[in-house]
């Protein structure tokens, strides 16, 4: 088992050094919350007073951290100078492409190995440790790095070399955001006219309409699977998350000048939503906006 530096112990971070702990490691975990800290602890990880010294001869190194600020901050100022080069450097925080791999850049300037293992799947998929991971870092930094993400879910994927972990996240996510947006609105024109919406689920989940966000994750109460609808959109994945990583995308996509409008127009709604208020909504709770009739 492994001496392993856990930064982040937030929503996603404390279930996944949980995890870590539970599966025999030696887990140093640091966080700028003492709460957060103290659950850890709870967990099994032994709490250490900075990110540094978290950091002393560990062999690997995890972060699950806010954002791209956040990640190269906490890189640059500690884990560089307290890492030793023998350890395997894992952000696992969706962060923008350009800072995953100027970050990336930096470790291999001081001799470290770094991968960006972002993850699909929320808060309940990290405590219970099935979280689905997609790597980007060279094949030698990814076998050294796999075990260690193994112990946090159920599917690691190999996405390709530094960054490529993020561009698959944000363009997994993108996707997403779209596919819930218009799964919304085909359920509300149909609701209009006049169609039965278990009727219409139970025609477009077997036809040509059918996505993930209709069939895993669907926006009406009541209807196919219990999801986040059913608890009056409460739990599941913020819709400010989804905003963070849609906005995320449209800055990847600007900056390959890559035609996202799908992606832009799937922003501009999930930016109105937090506006009026669905910050802290599951993100599928966007059909209300676009004028979902609930019988009180
Ligand atoms: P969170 O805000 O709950 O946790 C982040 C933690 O980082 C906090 O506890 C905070 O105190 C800590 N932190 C911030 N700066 C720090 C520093 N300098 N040193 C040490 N600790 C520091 O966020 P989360 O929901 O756990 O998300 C973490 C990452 O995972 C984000 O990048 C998010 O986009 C991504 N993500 C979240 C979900 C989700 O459902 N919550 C799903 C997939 C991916």
């Amino acid at each position: 088992m492994a001496r392993i530096a856990f930064i982040g112990l937030g929503n996603m971070g404390g279930g996944m050094a949980a995890n870590l702990a539970k599966a025999g490691h030696d887990v140093r975990a640091f966080d700028l919350s003492a709460d957060a800290l103290a659950r850890a602890k709870d967990a099994g990880c032994l709490p250490a007073d900075s990110a540094a010294i978290a950091c002393a001869e560990a062999e690997a190194v995890i972060t699950m951290l806010p954002a791209g600020s956040h990640v190269e901050a906490v890189y640059t100022t500690d884990v560089f100078a307290a890492a030793p080069p023998s350890a395997i450097l894992i952000d696992c925080s969706t962060i923008d492409v350009e800072t995953a791999r100027r970050v990336a850049e930096a470790a291999a300037v001081k001799g470290l190995t770094m991968v960006d293992a972002p993850v699909s799947g929320g808060i309940a998929a990290a405590n219970a440790g099935t979280l689905t991971f997609m790597a980007g870092g060279s094949e030698e930094a990814f076998r050294r790095a796999e075990p260690f993400l193994a112990d946090m879910g159920k599917t690691v994927i190999h996405a390709g070399p530094v960054g490529a972990g993020q561009a698959a996240k944000i363009c997994n996510n993108m996707l997403l955001g779209a596919t819930m947006v218009a799964t919304g609105e085909a359920f509300v024109l149909a609701q209009r006219l006049g169609l039965d919406l278990q009727t219409f689920y139970d025609i477009a989940s077997v036809s040509s309409g059918q996505s993930w966000s209709m069939t895993s994750y669907c926006p009406v109460p009541g209807v196919g699977p219990e999801t986040p609808a059913d608890r009056d959109w409460q739990g599941g994945f913020a819709a400010a998350l989804q905003l963070k990583d849609l906005r995320l995308a449209m800055q990847a996509a600007a900056s390959v000048s890559a035609d996202t409008p799908m992606g832009a127009r799937a922003a501009e709604m999930y930016q109105r939503f937090v506006d009026e208020g669905g910050a802290a909504t599951d993100f599928s709770g966007i059909i209300k906006m676009l004028g979902l009739a609930v019988p009180p």
